[in-house]
């Protein structure tokens, strides 16, 4: 069995090829389809690969609600809508509007976790798994990730970003997912991950490691038990990437991985950023019967009141009680939870983490 940091290193340049491979073949098929829709139902010029003006004819509008709307032609210019006009010409059967879909969790991995062998298992296996993913091109590695999500009919994505590639600096790398999600035209929110603790299990990992032998401690200490920078260093960090990247088509937002994997001076240091800057909030909260469990024995009072009492319960937190991945246990439920208050007080948002 080759050692963990060796097989990364032998499957890098193999993935970056494949990732290179699958962009260009996505971006070829999405050229080829709007050729062809081009040429069958649109009048328009075409410089340089870009529609200058487009008028799309017969198209059926999808809106809210059972409001039946007759077919229209949409005029483009320049990339936007600028006209919308009865229809001249016969309505089309395979031409519909609609607004683009949100994908409103993703962690914009060029390859899902089961293809690292996380497939049908707990949350806490196929996390350390991650590990073996190896660290590619992240401008490529986004494009994959935002490419898919386009072909599904995302236009916009929030990317909870749980780590960062290298070697590059964090606001380079920010740069470089920033700039796949321009080419492949989707609106961004891009959640910084922050963590400080638990990088092995929900509690001190030397009970673990003295359990096995010199050589496994060796590696999975190298490999996951590196420092972790101070809160505020964090902050600092998160606010950099902002005012690298964000504009009209991408925003920043703080991505707390977890209250497990998060002290209470990194939850509170955010808490305290959000009430001051606005700056919006996206983490996990208890996804397994595990982290249920590591929060019930270090808040007995509940996690919910403790998140409050830290200022972390607002409008502007985006919290996702449970990940699919994790479905072989019954999920925790909010009532269960003691969310419910909150959620009246906060309008805290939730959802399930589906981006396994
Ligand atoms: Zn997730």
């Amino acid at each position: 069995m080759p050692r963990l940091s060796e097989f990364v290193q032998s499957t890098n340049d193999a993935l970056n090829r494949a990732l290179l491979l699958t962009c260009e073949c996505g971006i070829t098929n999405l050229r080829n389809s709007r050729m062809q829709l081009t040429s069958n139902r649109m009048a328009n010029e075409l410089v340089e690969g870009r529609f200058v003006t487009v008028r799309i004819e017969g198209v059926t509008v999808l809106l809210a609600g059972t409001h039946a709307v007759s077919p229209v032609d949409i005029v483009c210019a320049d990339g936007r809508i600028t006209a919308i006009e009865p229809c001249t010409a016969a309505p089309s059967r395979r031409l519909l509007a609609m607004p683009a879909l949100v994908n409103a969790h993703d962690h914009a991995r060029p390859l899902s976790p089961t293809s690292f062998g996380g497939a049908a298992k707990p949350l806490e296996t196929w996390l350390l798994r991650l590990g073996a993913m190896p660290a590619v091109d992240p401008y490529l590695a986004a494009l994959a990730a935002f490419g898919r999500a386009a072909r599904g009919g995302a236009g916009s994505v929030m990317a909870h970003y749980t780590r960062f590639m290298g070697p590059m600096s964090a606001v380079d790398e920010a740069r470089e997912v920033a700039r796949a999600a321009a080419d492949i035209g989707i609106r961004l929110t891009f959640a910084v991950f922050m963590r400080d603790r638990n990088p092995l299990v929900y509690g001190p990992a030397d009970p673990v490691l003295n359990l096995l032998s010199v050589n496994a401690r060796d590696t999975i200490t190298a490999q996951f038990l590196s420092p972790m920078p101070h809160p505020q260093e964090q902050i600092e960090r998160v606010e950099a990437i902002a005012a690298a990247i964000e504009g009209p088509m991408i925003s920043v937002q703080f991505g707390p991985n977890g209250p497990q994997w998060c002290s209470d001076d990194l939850l509170r240091a955010i808490a305290d950023a959000s009430i001051r800057t606005g700056r919006r909030v996206h983490m996990h909260l208890l996804e397994t019967r595990y982290q249920r469990a590591f929060a019930d024995r270090t808040y007995p009072h509940g996690i919910a009141a403790h998140l409050e009492a830290l200022g972390l319960m607002s409008p502007r937190l985006a919290a996702w009680p449970w990940h699919t991945a994790s479905t072989w246990h019954p999920p925790t439920s909010i009532s269960s939870l003691g969310l419910e208050r909150s959620l009246r007080l906060t309008r805290v948002q939730t959802c399930i983490c589906a981006q396994a």
